[in-house]
């Protein structure tokens, strides 16, 4: 499958640039802050943005050194624009202590803590050994003799406890439709019809898996990111999931970020699961919520748990006889089957309606549901995200207070982590998010590109800008960021900008997210987004919606002449939003409106190509 796959890149080639540049030693250091709680094997996450890591996948580790002692811990990076490195900060720290890391690459090979294994219908997480979730990519039918309708892709079905257990349940005899840990919404308007994504038997609405963006395995943690649709059936002879028949519409595109960390186990009785997703009205018409008592992340308790021997506790202190449609920052369900064992809901502070109301039964089986909707009508707008963030702490034995509490700090207050990165050998800041005159020209005139809140923005026919300085061989690194436009402006009138190396060769910006190159029902050419113009097309196409940030980093190595004689073509490795895309390609000549090939250095140029591309945190290393 052709995919980015954050384990597979070469590390051979990162680790020469890293000794050429780094040298030997520490990459960063790393200060831990533990707060004010305690804090036990916590993952932390921190962003590196502004840090100058070369990006790719080593095998990172953070060195301790404390009392005496030396000890290290796997660290793990996060591709991406704002990549993150995340840990565990492993053992006991206390309230109000401080801890402090080195962070070093190894060549050692990488630990592996979480994986991920895929078939051609589901995906489990594994931990160590032991089997986390399912995510089923597949349609999963309906129960003999119910109605097609039923049939159901995207969810996670089972969950499995620290011994084994199925905590979750599908298709219960009483909600057909109900299918382990799901979110899809239920009283909405779109287009003027009622469309209820959540009871599948009225055949207005369904949820369906499109792909995997990513799978990640990791000595921190493991997972993955899938997109899914949201869809609005038109006609109840739709019927499911069947051919995407006329009358079908996708109204929301959404992608889920399920992923579990390597910490706890069975040895500890517990587990750590953090689910994102990340919704958007693809629609030309906004998709209306309509106040309604449940709609949302849902979870349907295995069949095991019942009023005699299950239970309820929010945040709040209320159970399952007064919990429903109370707020809450935490809700745990739990039972007994062999054992006692069950799973705390999180739901993080910056969500929509937080502390959100939830859909609690009453009596009978156990269902839980975060239910912002019961807060009253909203809307989701076309193109705008929606992220919704929460964890589930999977625990043996009935949940403290004090336990559950611990986790909501981890996850809502996380330990401050503060990041000294070293500094590459011999950088370059060309725009450190203050100033462009120093490094930058626009020739005869004056620049007229604007610089506020550490961003440079383009002046729409202000002209391009160049450095002062010319270079031969290097490394860089920027981040840029396509502006929204209207919807009727399409290919090269979507967000153009471009970073033409040597002023010869272009690296292409473009808005060319595959969403919108859907919409514009066209594949990716050579003249998108990571394109090198008109020359080769990027590998994958990684390309972010307009108000995203996003970053290139580059390796170039000049064309090699002898005399006026070309003897060797430019060669070019590019890595767009940390996933590379050019693996060492040979540019047979200058690109477009590029300067004719020579044997002379030349400057880097940042195209004005009448949008407003934002640009920052712009560095070089000559090589
Ligand atoms: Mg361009």
């Amino acid at each position: 499958m052709n995919r980015p796959s954050s384990v597979v890149v070469g590390l051979v080639i990162v680790f020469a640039f890293a000794g050429v540049i780094f040298g030997e030693g520490t990459l960063a250091t790393v200060r831990v802050d533990a707060g004010a709680y305690d804090r036990v094997d916590t993952p932390v996450g921190v962003s590196l943005e502004g840090v100058a890591l070369w990006p790719g996948e080593g095998s990172f580790m953070l060195v301790e050194k404390a009392s005496g002692e030396t000890a290290s811990y796997p660290a793990q990076l996060e591709a991406g624009s704002e990549p993150r490195l995340w840990f565990v900060l492993a053992g006991t720290t206390k309230a109000g202590t401080k801890r402090t890391f080195s962070l070093v690459r190894t060549a050692k090979a990488k630990l592996v803590g979480v994986t991920a294994v895929e078939t051609d219908k589901y995906l489990d997480i594994v931990h160590q050994g032991d089997k986390v979730l399912r995510y089923n990519s597949a349609i999963v039918p309906p129960p003999e003799g119910q109605d097609k309708l039923y049939e159901r892709s995207g969810f996670i079905h089972p969950l499995w406890s620290t011994k084994g257990t199925v905590l979750t349940n599908i298709h219960p005899k009483d909600h057909i439709h109900h299918i382990g840990i799901w979110m899809p919404w239920t009283h909405t308007e779109f287009e003027g019809k009622a469309t209820d994504f959540w009871n599948l038997k009225e055949g207005q609405g369904t949820v369906r898996f499109v792909r995997y963006i990513s799978t990640t395995e990791g000595p921190v943690y493991g997972g993955f990111e899938a997109e899914q649709e949201h869809v609005a059936l038109k006609n109840l002879e739709d019927h499911g999931q069947d051919a995407r028949a006329t009358g079908q519409k996708v109204v929301l595109n959404e992608v889920w970020n399920v992923r579990v960390y390597n910490v706890g186990g069975p040895a500890k009785g517990y587990r750590i699961v953090d689910f994102v997703s990340t919704q958007r009205c693809v629609a030309s018409s906004p998709l209306k919520q309509v106040e309604y008592r449940y709609g949302g992340f849902g979870y349907r308790a295995t069949g095991k748990w019942d009023e005699a021997n299950a239970e309820y506790l929010t945040s709040e202190g209320k159970n399952r006889k007064n919990g429903h449609a109370t707020r809450a920052r935490w809700c745990d369900t739990s039972g007994e089957i062999d054992g006692w064992e069950g799973i705390t809901f999180y739901s993080h502070p910056e969500n929509f309606g937080h502390p959100e109301p939830m859909r609690i039964w009453p009596e009978g089986q156990v269902f839980f549901n975060w239910a912002p909707g019961q807060l009253g009508d909203w809307e989701m707008k076309p193109g705008e995200d929606h992220v919704f963030r929460y964890r589930m702490y999977v625990h043996e034995g009935k949940i403290t207070v004090p336990a559950a509490e611990r986790i909501w700090q981890d996850y809502a207050e996380p330990p401050k982590v503060t990041i000294d990165a070293a500094q590459p050998k011999a950088a370059i800041m060309l725009f450190d998010g203050k100033d462009l005159s120093t490094h930058w020209t626009a020739g005869n005139k004056d620049i007229g590109w604007e610089v506020a809140d550490g961003v440079a923005t383009i002046t729409p026919k202000s002209g391009s800008i160049w450095t002062k300085e010319n270079f031969g061989d290097f490394m860089m690194h920027l981040e840029f960021c396509t502006p929204q436009t209207p919807a009727s402006a399409k290919g090269q009138a979507r967000g153009n900008s471009g970073v033409y190396i040597q002023r010869r060769y272009e690296l292409q910006i473009l808005d060319s997210s595959r969403w919108e190159l859907t919409r514009q029902n066209r594949e990716l050419g050579n003249n998108d987004c990571a394109s090198l113009y008109k020359t080769k097309a990027p590998d994958v196409n990684v390309c972010r919606l307009p108000g995203q940030w996003q970053s290139y980093d580059i390796t170039f190595h000049a064309a090699k002449f002898d005399g006026k004689e070309k003897t060797e073509d430019a060669k070019i490795k590019v890595w767009h939003n940390g996933v590379p895309v050019h693996n060492d390609v040979k540019i047979p000549d200058k690109t477009g409106a590029g300067q004719a090939e020579g044997p002379e250095p030349g400057p880097i140029l940042l195209q004005e190509h009448g949008n407003a591309v934002k640009f920052r945190n712009i560095w070089i290393v000559p090589l």
